[in-house]
């Protein structure tokens, strides 16, 4: 048993689990579009639901492609949070907003600038657009040049520069994975959260589940980074528990639907 589980004792009932979907459900593999889940894991959420108040994904993808990424659809009482919490989707149904005008103004200055650069690539999320160096010679430095190009197109299009491994993601202000924890805590009454990711666009979701905890909001708040190809050295700091990778959040989750 880990011990750091055992914060969620007498609380189960009443705990949140939010989880990021690639690097903690899903091994990082080259193609993100075939990031499939590791297999058990409809079963092993299915079990923690059961036993909590809300499990959650809560992913920069569209809502949609992790549950099929994830065969999560029979998942009961599942919610997944897609684009860091634009869209929604539960018991089968999808809710997603209209694209921001701001997205509309950056696709075009962001082909632009992908076009100017060998290996730099565009990936249009619909409701973000970001631009992937990893294909390029030496995408650490071709991310490094390319930032100042891309907060120039952000701030003239009304949007926010959100940076990953080898990625800047262009979305509307105002979104984030903590936005989105805040939110689910609000509509469930949470009173303790389980929180696993691996990235930076993690980042603010450990910032507000600090901040509820802080504040007395919830009793207990667990942050758990999964140590998977590529995870974020400030999540890594950042977490109560560390564990290794995909196999190890399932372990942990088959932990957590176990506590007395
Ligand atoms: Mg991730």
């Amino acid at each position: 048993m880990t011990p750091e589980l055992r914060r969620l004792s007498g609380l189960l009932g009443r705990t949140l689990v939010a989880l990021d979907f690639d690097g903690v459900l899903s091994p990082i593999v080259p193609d993100p579009a075939s990031a499939v889940a590791l297999p058990g894991t409809a079963d092993v959420l299915t079990a923690v639901a059961a036993r909590v108040a809300r499990v959650a994904v809560v992913t920069g993808r569209p809502a949609a492609d992790a549950v099929r990424l994830g065969s999560l659809a029979g998942v009961p009482g599942l919610v997944v949070l897609g684009h860091y919490g634009l869209q929604r989707w539960s018991d089968g149904t999808l809710s997603t907003p209209a694209s921001d005008d701001g997205v509309e103004v950056a696709r075009r200055r962001v082909a632009e600038l992908a076009a100017a650069r060998p290996g730099v690539t565009v990936e249009d999320k619909h409701h973000s657009v970001a631009l992937h160096t990893r294909s390029a010679a030496d995408p650490a430095a071709a991310l490094a040049e390319l930032r100042p190009h891309a907060d120039a197109v952000a701030s003239e299009a009304g949007l926010q520069v959100t940076p990953g491994r080898f990625v800047l993601e262009l979305r509307p202000v105002g979104v984030d994975k903590g936005v989105a924890i805040r939110s689910l805590v609000a509509e469930t009454g949470a009173a303790a959260i389980l929180y696993a990711g691996d990235d930076l666009g993690d980042l603010p979701a450990v910032t507000a589940v600090r901040e509820l905890a802080s504040s007395g909001a919830i009793d207990a708040g667990l942050v758990v980074c999964s140590d998977a190809k590529e995870a974020s050295a400030e999540l890594r700091a950042a977490a109560d528990v560390v564990v290794p990778g995909p196999p190890g959040v399932q372990e942990l989750l088959s932990e957590l639907a176990a506590l007395d």
